[in-house]
């Protein structure tokens, strides 16, 4: 073992040595409500016609490489203008790394804001590019427009991640400060619209207004986290370049397949969006009631919260002795001390949140 140690010294990179791994923890007998999942399921007559998908699927053969049926049910479902192209990706993560990937060299960095969604910061050490994360205003965690203008110029980002909401804290950006940072961007600029099913903005009908705007998006937060599959949108002579750095086959027949069946019923999934929307604005209507929580207002799936100092820790605990799994955050970045948060579940998960809660204050 000792000599394991001294060759792991050698080999492996100090920034990867010094990482901690993705942590997703236990939820089993859990109520879940950490990870921006959708709660519900699909009714028993959707879930026999699926079946039916599946029996005639080709599991000896290749995936279709490039997903061109699954490309044509998204371009259809989502509005995407003919004259851009897309790019699918395992999860919008493996987007996010082939956009590394495709930019990297000595020196070259990566901007976003933080707190900000940690797979920028993550992938860019991955792909051996620097990360620059600008803080947010600490009221509202709205974009800090000088500092950011500031840090473009002097660190010359090849890519710029903006959530639009944002994870962790829900909001959107203003829109006009975001264009700033569009025009004043040396490099790429990804829109990250993970939570546009909860939100009525988006950049998608600007695309092609400036050169170096991409637009990015995912089916996990609509009821697909499980399949795997984002997808990237721009102008095809970016695309072209970032898509050779995909590996083959990518997005496996499984998922292809169920991915053009679920928008073939799109309707299930945007009355799900809808109740979680309504049942967003009902819990942060009772979370504003409670002494001593200041929940923020979300324009996404999940709600970030605010408790008095020094007990979210024991709170995170102890709701988990209660049954629910929330995520902590207090301590993931100096803006967000003595906060979790709470993904939106059905109405009777986020009661017994709620009740769970507020025992605990
Ligand atoms: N972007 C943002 C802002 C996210 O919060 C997440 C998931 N937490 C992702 C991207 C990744 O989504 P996917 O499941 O498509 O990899």
């Amino acid at each position: 073992m000792t000599e394991i140690a001294g060759l792991k010294e050698r080999l492996i990179r100090p920034e990867i040595r010094g990482l901690q791994a993705y942590q997703v923890p236990d939820a089993t007998g859990l109520i879940k409500l950490d990870a921006m999942e959708n709660p519900y399921g699909w009714p028993d007559e959707l879930k026999v016609e699926w079946f039916e998908v599946l029996r005639d699927l080709e599991l000896n053969r290749y995936p279709d490489p490039g997903g061109r049926a699954l490309q044509s049910a998204l371009r259809e479902s989502f509005g995407i203008p003919p004259e851009m192209a897309l790019l699918l990706g395992n999860g919008s993560d493996e987007l996010i790394q082939m956009l590394a990937l495709t930019v990297t060299r000595p020196g070259r960095k990566v901007l976003s804001v933080d707190p900000g969604f940690v797979m920028y910061r993550m992938i860019a050490l991955f792909a051996g590019m620097g990360y620059v994360g600008v803080p947010l205003r600490p009221d509202d965690f709205s974009l800090d427009l000088p500092a950011i203008l500031e840090a473009l110029a002097l660190e010359e980002p090849a890519l710029v991640y903006l959530a639009y909401p944002n994870n962790p804290t829900g909001n959107r950006f203003d829109a006009d400060d975001m264009v700033r940072i569009i025009e004043a961007s040396p490099g790429l600029v990804v829109i990250d619209e993970a939570y546009a099913p909860f939100t009525d903005s988006s950049f998608i009908p600007r695309l092609g207004r400036w050169p170096n705007l991409l637009v990015m998006r995912t089916v996990s937060k609509m009821g697909l986290a499980g399949l795997r599959l984002g997808y990237l949108v721009g102008a095809p002579e970016w695309l072209a370049e970032i898509d050779k750095t995909r590996l083959p086959y990518n997005i496996n027949v499984l998922t292809q397949a169920t991915a053009a069946f679920a928008l073939r019923h799109k309707g299930v999934l945007d009355a799900q969006t809808r109740a979680i929307r309504a049942e967003r604005d009902r819990l942060f209507g009772v979370l504003s009631g409670l002494d001593g929580v200041s929940p923020y207002a979300s324009d996404a799936n999940f709600i970030l919260a605010r408790l008095p100092r020094g007990r979210a820790d024991k709170t995170f605990e102890g709701l988990k002795e209660k049954g629910v799994l929330v995520k902590n955050l207090s301590g993931a970045h100096p803006l967000l001390a003595d906060c979790l948060r709470v993904t939106v579940g059905r109405r009777e998960e986020n009661d017994a949140f709620v009740a769970a809660l507020r025992s605990l204050l």
